[in-house]
């Protein structure tokens, strides 16, 4: 029920171990951090809303970066109680009177423990009267045990008209995957013995569930594309239920060398996310978080999604040159058309508490 799956929810935010992960991961951090630092217009004297604060970090760049008043909100009440005592610590927590013994916080950095949908009990603000809404909301594949919609609660219940939210736009990519991408290989020898079986037996597995797993960029055997683009100032909350159809052509050379072979084997597909923090908000230097195979890794890793059976992409031979770059400009002529898949994706909300499904 949904109380119970809300409580494991939250209880699982309380361990330390979650929020150590969180802060260690650099690429996330440096996204953030810059964002908020290096964007002192935008920051400076502002009143500031971190949603689902954790051990508050978000809110402490903003309080360094001259926020007037933050608001860290915190459902997890362990987590809430953290935040307050290390904003406490930093002498960054607003003192609720001037003469609190001989405790010298003058601090900007209020806690208020609770659900940001519950908030309007607990604090005393205008609604509408928060200039900037500041989260780190972002889920497994950009969807899966996300507070997107927390974020847009808060947006519309109490962001300032024109006001900023960071980050204001988030994207999910896909692209095939090779035989690389699969777990096959790695159990075709194993220091000398065939184990092959099990590889088998886990890429049928993987084509009932989505897995999370880091795909190294070379083991991709299509283009990316874009699958879905959310402008979190103007989407609304059903939005993030969605059905995309999309097109993948055959990535040519790198594997291929010389490019001999008729066919690309794609075993599934990988989905990742990228968050911006653009130059509409972040007008002094924008910011990006990817999570692509491409770029460092984080602890979103990529989803992947396998399917039933490896699809075969058709590439034609192309007839004198076999150089790569021939065989590159050949392609999408008639002498060599590239076979395309076309794909349609869907991303649905699931009954489970935050939980979604994806369908390919
Ligand atoms: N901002 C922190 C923590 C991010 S994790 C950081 O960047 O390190 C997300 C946090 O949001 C968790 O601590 C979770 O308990 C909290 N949270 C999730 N949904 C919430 C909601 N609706 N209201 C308040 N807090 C929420």
């Amino acid at each position: 029920d949904i109380e119970n799956v809300n409580e494991n929810y939250f209880g699982a935010y309380s361990s330390f171990g979650i929020h150590r992960e969180m802060i260690s991961d650099k690429v996330r951090m440096d996204a953030y951090r810059q964002a908020i630092l290096k964007n002192p217009s935008l920051f400076r004297g502002a009143v500031v809303m971190d949603v689902g604060c954790g051990t508050g970090i978000l809110s402490l760049f903003a309080a360094q970066a001259g926020a007037s008043r933050v608001m860290a909100v915190e459902a997890s009440e362990k987590m809430a109680a953290v935040a307050t005592r290390i904003a406490k610590d930093n002498n960054l927590l607003q003192s609720k009177t001037q003469n609190e013994g001989n405790n010298q916080c003058t601090g900007v950095i209020e806690v208020v423990q609770g659900m940001v949908e519950d908030l309007h009990k607990s604090i005393q603000i205008q609604p509408h009267g928060i200039d900037v809404l500041l989260s780190e909301w972002m889920g497994y594949c950009l969807l899966y045990e996300s507070m997107l919609s927390s974020v847009l609660f808060a947006r519309d219940t109490w962001l300032k008209p024109g006001g900023a939210i960071l980050p204001d736009t988030a994207t999910i990519f896909v692209a095939g995957f090779g035989r690389g991408g699969t777990s096959i290989p790695f159990w075709e020898n194993v220091y000398g013995f065939n184990m092959s079986c099990v590889g088998q037996e886990l890429v049928q597995d993987a084509a009932q569930n989505p897995i999370l797993d880091v795909v190294d960029d070379r083991d991709l055997v299509t283009n990316a594309v874009v699958l879905q683009t959310f402008d979190l100032v103007k989407m609304k909350p059903d939005e993030v239920d969605f059905t995309a159809s999309i097109e993948l052509e055959p990535k040519l050379g790198s594997s291929t060398g010389n490019f001999t072979e008729l066919i690309a084997w794609c075993y599934g597909v990988v989905l990742w996310f990228d968050t911006g923090f653009s130059s509409r908000f972040c007008k002094e230097m924008p910011a990006v978080l990817s999570t692509s195979p491409y770029t460092p890794k984080t602890h979103w890793s990529q989803t992947i999604l396998t399917f039933q059976e490896p699809l075969a992409m058709a590439l034609r031979k192309p007839s004198a040159d076999r150089s790569a770059a021939a065989a590159a400009a050949a392609v999408g002529t008639d002498e060599c058309p590239a076979a395309r898949l076309s794909l349609r994706i869907s991303i649905a909300r699931a009954t489970k508490y935050r939980s979604i499904d994806i369908s390919v």
